[in-house]
C-alpha cells in the first residue's frame, strides 16, 4: 500500500535528503586516483554519526548483511559494490548510492562520478543518466501515472543506443527506506498491473541504471555486488523526490 506524506512529513524528509546530499557532495570531493572506496565510506560513515543518523544500508539483509554505510561500484559493476581496499584510478567510473534515517524520516540518493578524464562511452553514459533521471523528475510535472514517466525514461535510454537495467527499480520512500511502491525505469506489463497516481504526498526514489551494453547483469560472489554480463560499464543516478501541490520537489539536493 502506498501511503502519502502530509507536507510537515515531507519537510522532514528534506531533512534527512540534505544530510544524504552532503554526504555524496563529501565522495565527490575525495575522488581521485589513489583514493580507496573504504575510506570513502568511512567519511560517510562520520557525516551521519555526527549529525545523530542512522545509516540504512549496513546490516542490510542479505545472504550476508551488507558491510558499509555506501554502495561503492566501479565500471561494470551497477549497484551494491562492497567498499574496501580498492584503489581508485584515473579513468574509472564510481557510483556511490547512500541512505541515512534522521528524526525516523529517510533520504536515499546515489550518483555517478568520473575520476579525472574517462573515455567517450562512459562520458556518454554519465551525460544520458543524469539527463534520465532529471527527465523522469520534470515529466512529474505532467504526467498522471508512473507508467508515463517511465516511457520516457526507457525511451530516452535507447534512443541514446544504451539499455535499462531491470533487475533493480526505484522505491517509495518514508519511515522505511522501501516502501510501496515499486518505481521500475522500464514498462512492462507487471508496470501496467502495478502503475499508480502521481499525485501530491507521493515520495518516491527514483533510480535509473543505465548499461553502455546489454540490460543483463548478475552478483558476484560476495553476494552483493552487481555487475554487468558484458562487463561493460553502467550508471547509477537517485534522488528522493517528493510530489508536493507545487509539484515534484527534489527532498536529496543541498540547497
Ligand atoms: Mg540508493
Ligand atoms: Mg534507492
Amino acid at each position: 500500500m502506498i501511503s502519502l506524506k502530509r507536507p510537515q512529513e515531507i519537510e522532514l524528509m528534506r531533512e534527512a535528503g540534505r544530510l544524504v546530499a552532503k554526504a555524496l557532495e563529501l565522495a565527490r570531493k575525495m575522488i581521485e586516483p589513489g583514493i580507496t572506496t573504504g575510506e570513502i565510506d568511512a567519511a560517510i560513515e562520520r557525516l551521519f554519526l555526527k549529525n545523530q543518523a542512522v545509516p540504512l544500508f549496513k546490516g542490510y539483509p542479505g545472504k550476508v548483511p551488507f558491510p558499509a554505510v555506501a554502495c561503492i561500484s566501479v565500471n561494470e559493476q551497477v549497484v551494491h559494490g562492497i567498499p574496501g581496499d580498492r584503489k581508485l584510478k584515473l579513468g574509472d567510473l564510481v557510483k556511490v548510492d547512500t541512505g541515512c534515517r534522521l528524526n525516523g524520516w529517510c533520504g536515499d540518493s546515489a550518483w555517478s562520478f568520473p575520476v579525472g578524464e574517462v573515455d567517450a562511452v562512459k562520458q556518454r553514459l554519465l551525460e544520458v543518466g543524469e539527463q534520465n533521471l532529471h527527465a523522469a523528475i520534470h515529466e512529474l510535472k505532467s504526467q498522471k501515472r508512473w507508467s508515463d514517466v517511465a516511457q520516457v525514461m526507457e525511451s530516452l535510454v535507447h534512443k541514446a543506443g544504451f539499455s535499462v537495467v531491470e533487475q533493480f527499480v526505484g522505491h517509495g520512500i518514508g519511515r522505511e527506506m522501501h516502501e510501496d511502491p515499486q518505481v521500475p525505469n522500464f514498462v512492462s506489463s507487471q508496470l501496467r498491473r502495478h502503475d499508480f497516481r502521481i499525485e501530491p504526498g507521493l515520495v518516491l526514489a527514483i533510480e535509473p541504471m543505465v548499461n553502455a551494453g546489454s540490460k543483463r547483469v548478475r552478483v558476484l560472489k560476495d553476494h552483493w555486488t552487481i555487475e554487468t554480463e558484458d562487463r561493460k560499464p553502467s550508471v547509477h543516478f537517485e534522488h528522493t523526490v517528493a510530489i508536493t501541490a507545487d509539484g515534484p520537489c527534489v527532498l536529496t539536493r543541498l540547497d
